[in-house]
């Protein structure tokens, strides 16, 4: 450890090892500070994968796309509240994201649609694989190939500033005493708040009780620091929940699941909703159930198409059937209604038309390879959309507007980009996009 560091980088997720990466190309000397024993965050835990449009691997598959598109679809998800100038910014550089990451061996090439998209552009591994160890182990190698020094188990506490210029940060290392080190800049990558319960409910009480899929150390850090700095935050009570969480766990089922064929059934053995929706809507219809839970019905076409789900299966998430009315067995869903349900839908994927709740995505495939499968899901607190305010450089703005100088931020600990709804397959892109555009801009600062 050294007392001074060209650019100080607090957590170690996609934004900042995208940030560390960046300003190390671009001729800079970063440090990462991560709190937790190991690098990742809650990008490790991504499992969607990375929204982008007119993307290299869209063309070879033949896909049309196109940024207005994108925005467009971004726009309407998030109910218009979107920071337009981020998410114009965000669609306008996702493509050229995708290709920086192949050129550091981390290739998405693989195509499906999340809620809310009209055509395939979130980006996953070849295999199938969820896309967050993907991306985190390829991040971590390419940390590891600059000599980008990052420490583990040292909590950012402060981040410091003389004349309203930010110089540094107060560091605990392993639990030792803290230590000041200095920087000419400092990027706060400390992601969300979703694992801070009086925070959530403080700013959004009625998500008491929820289970939270996040990993410990997502505790609103950096926005309490970045606060006490002046910085001025945005959207702190628009916190997503996921439609589909395992309870006893708290564990993720990606929503490639359903973007790969899945239906949501009622315990009655009813579809009961458009499960291609955005993720708002689609958990609000599940919390309007009489149990407040649903099951993803699927079959051994999407578990092959979704490598996750053989995880999911481990950990003893994944009821399973020979027929559909073997699997309604045993999920206690009467037999007849379970099988009338998943004929009425196959034929609704045949004729490209669901007329019951108006599904227009996720339809090449229909739920007839056995043997058959359900998992038991409710919502639970995801994401923090709201965060500290930036602009399209990732500078931390005041609520005059004025800059810090020498504080940026990007990733979940930031506000504005995804207004009232996140889309899924955007915050690994948010995190990649505007993690590197801090990389290069608090480089091109340090450089002055
Ligand atoms: P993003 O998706 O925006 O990159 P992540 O949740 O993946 O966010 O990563 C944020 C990382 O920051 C986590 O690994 C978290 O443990 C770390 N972190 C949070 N607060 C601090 C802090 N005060 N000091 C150092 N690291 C922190």
């Amino acid at each position: 450890l050294k007392d001074s560091y060209d650019i100080v980088i607090v957590g170690s997720g996609g934004a900042g090892m995208a940030a560390a990466i960046q300003a190390k190309e671009s001729g800079m000397n970063p440090v990462i500070f991560e709190k937790m024993p190991v690098a990742g965050g809650n990008t490790v835990k991504a499992s969607a994968g990375m929204n982008a449009s007119e993307t290299k691997f869209q063309k070879e598959q033949g896909i049309e796309d196109s940024n207005d598109l994108f925005y467009e679809e971004t726009l309407k998800g998030g109910g218009g509240t979107n920071d337009k100038e981020l998410l114009r910014y965000f669609v306008d550089h996702s493509a050229s994201a995708i290709d920086w990451l192949d050129s550091m061996g981390i290739r998405l090439n693989n195509l499906t649609t999340t809620g809310g998209m009209s055509v395939k552009r979130t980006h996953r591994p070849e295999d199938g694989s969820a896309v967050g160890e993907y991306l985190v182990d390829g991040l971590v190698r390419n940390v590891h190939e600059r000599e980008i020094p990052l420490f583990v188990n040292a909590d950012v506490t402060k981040i410091n500033e003389k004349d309203g210029q930010v110089n540094g940060v107060k560091v605990t290392i392993q639990g030792e005493q803290p230590k000041d080190i200095t920087a000419k800049a400092v990027v706060v990558a400390t992601g969300g708040f979703g694992a801070n319960m009086d925070m959530v409910e403080k700013y959004k009480p009625e998500l008491k009780g929820y289970v939270s899929t996040n990993q410990a150390g997502s505790t609103g850090d950096g926005i309490k620091m970045i606060q006490e700095l002046g910085g001025a935050t945005v959207d702190l009570d628009q916190i997503q929940i996921h439609p589909t969480v395992q309870q006893d766990k708290a564990f993720l089922i990606t929503e490639a699941v359903r973007g790969e064929g899945a239906i949501l059934v009622s315990q009655e053995g009813n579809r009961f909703f458009n499960e291609m929706e955005t993720r708002d809507k689609v958990s609000q219809a599940i919390i309007d159930l009489p149990e407040k839970s649903a099951y993803l019905i699927f079959d051994a076409g999407v578990r092959e198409r979704v490598k996750a789900i053989d995880f999911y299966d481990e950990q003893g998430f994944v009821k399973t059937g020979d027929s559909i009315e073997a699997l309604a067995k045993e999920i206690d869903v009467a037999p007849t209604t379970l099988k009338t349900t998943v004929e009425k839908w196959n034929k609704a994927v045949a004729d490209k038309d669901d007329s019951e709740f108006g599904r227009t995505t996720a339809m090449d495939h229909d739920l007839s390879k056995g043997p058959f499968y359900a998992i038991k899901i409710a919502p639970g607190i995801h994401h923090t959309m709201g965060g500290v305010k930036i602009n399209t450089n990732t500078q931390v703005l005041k609520e005059d507007g004025k800059t810090i100088p020498g504080l940026y931020a990007a990733g979940e600990v930031t506000g504005g980009l995804h207004g009232q709804n996140r889309i899924g397959g955007n915050a690994v892109a948010d995190i990649i996009i505007f993690g590197r555009q801090a990389g290069e801009q608090s480089a091109a600062f340090a450089k002055e």
